[in-house]
């Protein structure tokens, strides 16, 4: 009897731990179910969609190098998976356990119909298995990863298995009818020059990071170089995992590494919060003040053109603007700019740190519900760790500091002309006439987020 696969975000051959559990026993047959209407189940977005899209593609190309394919299914995936099951009599499913809380009750009711097999394999620790002296999950990041990295490394990395095929293949759905793509108008021009996408890609740009990763250190906060991995929407979809991105780096023992893996276990460390808190993403866990803190977009038409021009990349701020508009151009944001742009909505603007959440949702081919809500709570200081509330980055000296020039003449045209002395914050004799004036001043805005927080805690 064959045996199923269940992949969600997981889409590779390589460090597979269910796809390698399943290989060992039989006939394999790989199953992705879209599922992303259903009550409780928060919908992809429109990037993250387009993502997927072209990683489901590679996926069945990956699987055609051994002759294999993979089967489409939409609905209810514990209702499809059941199904699937059913129609190819198979022996068990085999899956890598996810976190989302939409996946844990799928997971739930699919093992109480049949025999399914969860691994862990998306994170460097299983989620919820870190834990403090008094055996306590941990809720803040500095402890945790201290405590983390004494665990690693916790498993080898596995080889791609080599499978065999079922007799015969149960019917699949076809991708190009799940419209996953834009179409009119096709906004994803600029995805398509920025990424590759799929399993080989991602090795390729590890590979590639690997020559980098000794500069990490500095270069990661500068926008206008490619100091990063730009990893992120490969390991959200799951085309290569930590553990493989982690044992290619220990290789290197430099500080850029040291770093880097820092910023790994920053993702392990969103799961075992949305574990503990699985409404994260869309409650403040600190109260400060609720309404009486923010300026809510649908009760002015006023506020609600603020947060317009915060998501077009019109605020006057160029560093903001920049920021915006990359995120719009090519589905993924530098890492400082992502905070930037954040804390400039929340504390600038004072708009709810919720929109900019649901925004970024919509927009990050790497949309991931720990790594979205739980950094956006971080800037907003409404989550589990410290206050960071009053602390208001001043955007246009994180710029100059950041030496963001050429990233603003990247990605806002108009300010292509100005000097270094103009870019990161132009006067009004060389602001260019279609480039609007801030929305806010820096010191206004500064001053009215710290009293209208004073006030809303009763200050
Ligand atoms: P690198 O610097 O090369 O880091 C390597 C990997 O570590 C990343 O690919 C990512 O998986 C992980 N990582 C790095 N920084 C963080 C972090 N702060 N939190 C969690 N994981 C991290 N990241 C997402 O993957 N999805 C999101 O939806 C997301 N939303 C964010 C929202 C805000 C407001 C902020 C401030 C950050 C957000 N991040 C998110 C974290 C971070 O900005 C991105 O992971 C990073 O910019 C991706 O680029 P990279 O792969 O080149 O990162």
């Amino acid at each position: 009897a064959p045996h199923i696969v269940w992949l969600r975000r997981d889409l590779r051959l390589a460090d597979q731990p269910a796809l390698y559990a399943a290989a060992q026993e039989g006939p394999v047959i790989c199953v992705y179910v879209l599922d992303d209407e259903g009550a409780g189940n928060r919908a992809m977005g429109g990037a993250a969609r387009w993502w997927l899209h072209h990683s489901l593609q590679a996926m069945d190309r990956e699987l055609g190098k051994h002759r294999g394919k993979l089967i489409l299914r939409r609905g209810d995936a514990a209702d499809e998976i059941a199904k699937l099951a059913e129609e190819t009599g198979a022996a068990a499913v085999h899956a890598i356990r996810h976190y989302e809380p939409w996946w844990r009750k799928a997971q739930g009711r699919l093992a109480d119909r049949l025999d399914l097999r969860l691994y862990d394999g998306n994170y460097l620790l299983p989620p919820g298995t870190v834990t403090t002296g008094s055996g306590d999950p941990y809720k803040i990041y500095t402890p945790f990863a201290k405590s983390a990295r004494q665990c690693m490394p916790q498993r080898e990395v596995l080889d791609a298995p080599s499978l065999t095929n079922p007799d015969e293949w149960p019917d699949s759905g076809d991708l190009d009818d799940w419209n996953l793509l834009p179409t009119k108008p096709d906004w994803a021009a600029g995805f398509r020059d920025a990424w590759e996408v799929g399993e080989s890609a991602a090795l390729a740009q590890l590979d590639d990071f690997a020559d980098r990763v000794k500069d990490y250190e500095d270069d990661r906060n500068r926008p206008s170089i490619d100091g990063s991995s730009r990893l992120s929407p490969h390991l959200h979809h799951g085309e290569i995992s930590p553990m493989q991105v982690w044992d290619q780096l220990t290789r290197h023992t430099g500080e850029g590494a040291e770093t880097f893996r820092g910023e790994l276990l920053w993702r392990d460390y969103t799961q075992n919060v949305i574990c503990q808190f699985p409404a994260y993403p869309s409650e403040s866990y600190r109260d400060l003040g609720g309404e009486k803190l923010w300026r809510n977009p649908n009760r002015s038409h006023l506020i609600a053109e603020e947060l317009e021009a915060w998501q077009q990349g019109r605020t006057g701020y160029p560093i903001v603007d920049a920021g915006m508009r990359q995120l719009w151009q090519i589905g993924w944001m530098h890492n400082r700019v992502r905070m930037i742009a954040a804390s400039f909505l929340i504390k600038h603007l004072l708009i709810d740190w919720r929109h900019g959440e649901q925004w970024y949702w919509d927009c990050l081919v790497d949309a991931d519900y720990g790594n979205n809500g739980v950094n956006w709570q971080w800037v907003a200081g409404t989550g589990v760790d410290s206050n960071m509330f009053p602390r208001i980055m001043a955007p246009l000296s994180q710029s100059e500091k950041f030496d963001a020039g050429d990233y603003i003449r990247q990605f806002v045209p108009e300010l292509a002309e100005l000097s270094d002395d103009q870019i990161h914050d132009p006067d009004d004799k060389h602001r260019p006439g279609d480039y609007p004036a801030k929305i806010i001043g820096h010191r206004e805005a500064r001053e009215r987020a710290l009293s209208a927080y004073r006030e809303a805690k009763g200050e």
